[in-house]
């Protein structure tokens, strides 16, 4: 059995000591500005605490209003702001753990019109051009993280983070790339590192020697005009001599066009980085980036990669992850599949952050304080075993209800059975390993290769039924739809029929792109993900680390297929992919020539092929296959029958109830609020 030794030792720090290696990386939850936010914040890093998280670190709080990330975004530098803070450090103190506040200043990439930056240069990312600093203003910005810095101490926190990656102000100063000072804080190494030297110095003045000090440290910026490997060495070595207790690794600007958390990033695929790193200093180094299991945190440390290991993201999708590694129960935790649709881009779009597989992650109160029905020893018939059926019955099965789920198919999962195919989605496999083995301890009675219908379901003795039958891909009506060149992505995806080198695609939305990348991978219908070797070719990520930023250039892989990704809009192709992924797929489709053709009326499908219409002009795309992503209706035929006849309690959720735009995310999070209203 696992026991994940390594990963459980306490680590020693010059005045403190932390009682594991796992450290909750920081993550904006957008219950920093919500209201109750505090209180929503200390039951969610409480049970995060209580689960034994060694070390939490908060979402980014910045020490001046030109420092928020936007302009309601939240501001510790005023003592009446103290008691809110003390709220969450309560909390996690109550179940041993230890907090510390992020501080984190977003100089140009800050999303309102009072940024500043070292010089006035506009980030790519950001409408607003930054306001250069003066010198005062540089002295007053030190003067605010050291203010800010010891009101967290007051607050309670044990220490605090200083944000000195992804391009924030502190990264922008180290770097030529946004640095054009001519003044004592630009141009030379020691010049453009001096405000971190000074920032650091007050800091520390300002706090006790046991409040804990990490800065996280840029190792690799993947911009042009980034640091150079032999700057990183040294600006690590001078923090630790200014008191600095740990180094946590950033990775790559928010501008970088490399991913580096996304789902197709490999595991663990920056740890080699900290590890270069780590000899250079004495005090503890973090490891971070797409660490989402166990075993691999595990190894790391043992491998003595580093001292801890960062995973952010990974508490979202289950607050218990190291309580059930420790007790052996690894194969019950809810994994982490990188897909940031839930995380991310909720921040991006000033939503709470929640979780893709968890949707209970920030909305704990609301859960803990739903009326649960009086009666939860329900016998529940669920009938698809697809993401919103089996994550109701393990809620409702949890929640005390005997649940029986009925699936016509020979295996559980529904569509997630299609998005584990796509090269690069791999950690799909998860969340059905994670369902599996909650149906067994759950004593969920799982009944396959079963399609009921109303007969079957009259005679039962259930009491109530979760109709969770899915989707069933749309056919658009195009004069010789029915030709044998024409499959549907299901056909493709999960029954593997044999396709053709030229291949057109119609429709461009999450299931065209995925498509596309799994026919463009691989002839023979073997999905591939890449290496961490290849991962770094395709994305010019220098390993050698020759070049200052840590960039090559990219070697393409190139389509195994000629494919034609068409849509009828005009607008950009996969425009409703995820704020924070979808130009990783626009660009990952474009390196491997896929081409892409919208504002298209389809005419016919024919022997040569595909007909289309762009502005009056016809022509034929002469393909061998045509493959149909053209979105779903619902498969609901059996619950309208069922609720037409009978009296017995019925409900439709996930596809089956709308198909239009269904996703994962929603037809999770319908699954698991069913379960605590039926
Ligand atoms: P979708 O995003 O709605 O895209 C459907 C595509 O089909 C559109 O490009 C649409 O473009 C086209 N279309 C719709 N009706 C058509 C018709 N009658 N004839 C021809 N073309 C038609 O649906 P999806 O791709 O099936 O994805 C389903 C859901 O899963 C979405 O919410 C999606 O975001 C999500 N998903 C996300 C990811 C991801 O990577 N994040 C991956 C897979 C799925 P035109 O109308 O312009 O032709
Ligand atoms: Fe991980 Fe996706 Fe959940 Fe974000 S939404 S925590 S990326 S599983």
């Amino acid at each position: 059995m696992e026991n994940f030794k390594e990963l459980f030792e306490p680590l020693k720090l010059k005045n403190n000591e932390i009682k594991n290696r796992v450290l909750m990386g920081s993550m904006h939850t957008g219950l920093e500005e919500a209201k109750d936010g505090y209180k929503k914040m200390a039951t969610f890093y409480g049970q995060r605490a209580k689960a034994g998280v060694g070390l939490i670190v908060t979402g980014g709080i910045a020490p001046n209003f030109a420092g928020r990330t936007q302009p309601f975004a939240s501001q510790l530098s005023f003592p009446w702001q103290v008691k809110h803070h003390k709220v969450i450090t309560d909390e996690v103190h109550k179940h041993g753990g230890k907090i510390c506040m992020q501080i984190l200043h977003a100089g140009r990439y800050a999303y309102h019109p009072l940024n500043i930056g070292p010089s006035n240069i506009k980030s790519p990312i950001t409408p607003f051009k930054p306001f250069g600093l003066t010198k005062f203003g540089i002295k007053k910005t030190i003067w605010d993280f050291a203010n800010c810095a010891s009101l967290a101490q007051k607050a309670g926190y044990d220490g605090i983070e200083i944000m000195g990656s992804e391009g924030y102000l502190l990264n922008q100063f180290i770097c030529k790339r946004t640095n054009k000072r001519t003044d004592e804080y630009g141009g030379s190494f020691e010049n453009r590192i001096r405000f971190i030297k000074e920032l650091i110095t007050s800091v520390r003045k300002k706090v006790s020697s046991d409040f804990i000090i990490i800065y996280r440290l840029s190792m690799l910026d993947l911009v042009e005009g980034g640091s150079t490997w032999e700057e990183v060495v040294e600006l690590g070595k001078i923090v630790e001599g200014l008191g600095v207790d740990i180094i946590n690794t950033g990775i790559g600007w928010h501008e970088a066009r490399v991913p580096t958390i996304a789902t197709m990033v490999p595991r663990a695929a920056f740890s080699w980085i900290t590890e270069k790193f780590k000899p250079h200093v004495s005090i503890p180094v973090v490891t971070t980036n797409r660490i989402n299991d166990p075993q691999v945190a595990n190894d790391i440390i043992k491998s003595n990669q580093a001292d801890m290991i960062s995973m952010a993201r990974p508490f979202l999708a289950d607050p218990e992850l190291l309580l059930k590694a420790k007790e052996g129960r690894s194969d019950e935790i809810n994994t982490c599949i990188g897909c940031n649709q839930a995380c991310l881009d909720h921040i991006f779009q000033n939503k709470i952050c929640s979780c893709l597989v968890n949707p209970k992650a920030c909305h704990e109160i609301e859960f803990s304080n739903s009326n649960l029905s009086s009666n939860s020893n329900k016998n529940i018939a669920v009938i698809g075993a697809g993401p919103s059926g089996l994550s109701f019955a393990i809620e409702a099965a949890g929640l005390g209800h005997r649940v029986t789920v009925y699936e016509k198919r020979d295996q559980i999962g529904g569509q997630f059975n299609i998005a584990k195919e796509i090269p690069g989605k791999e950690e799909f496999h998860e969340t059905i390993r994670y369902f599996k083995t909650m149906i067994k301890k759950l004593n969920i009675n799982l009944v396959l290769n079963t399609s009921v219908d109303y007969e079957f379901l009259k005679s039962s003795d259930h009491e109530s039924f979760v109709f969770s039958t899915g989707i069933e891909p749309r056919m658009p009506k195009i004069q010789g739809i029915e030709s044998d060149k024409v499959l549907n992505y299901a056909e493709v995806l999960y029954d593997k029929k044999e396709v053709g080198q030229k291949v057109a695609i119609i429709g461009a939305g999450g299931i065209g792109f995925d498509t596309a990348e799994f026919l463009a991978h691989n002839p023979n219908h073997k999905p591939t993900s890449l290496s961490k070797e290849e991962f770094f070719h395709e994305w010019g990520v220098d390993t050698t680390y020759k070049n200052a930023g840590a960039l090559k250039s990219k070697e393409q892989i190139k389509s195994h297929r000629e494919i034609t990704l068409i849509q009828r809009k005009t607008s950009k192709h996969g425009k409703n992919l995820g704020k924070t992924t979808g130009w990783i797929h626009r660009q990952s489709l474009k390196d491997k020539g896929i081409k892409m053709i919208g504002g298209v009326e389809y005419k016919e499908i024919n022997s040569s092929g595909l007909v289309i219409e762009i502005d009056g002009n016809q022509k034929t795309l002469e393909v061998d296959n045509i493959i149909i992503c053209a979105g779903q209706t619902s498969v609901n035929k059996l619950y309208n029958e069922f609720d037409e006849k009978e009296s017995r309690p019925s409900y439709l959720i996930g596809g089956a109830l709308k198909a239009s735009e269904i996703d994962a995310k929603r037809a999770i999070d319908e699954g698991v609020r069913l379960a605590y209203k039926i």
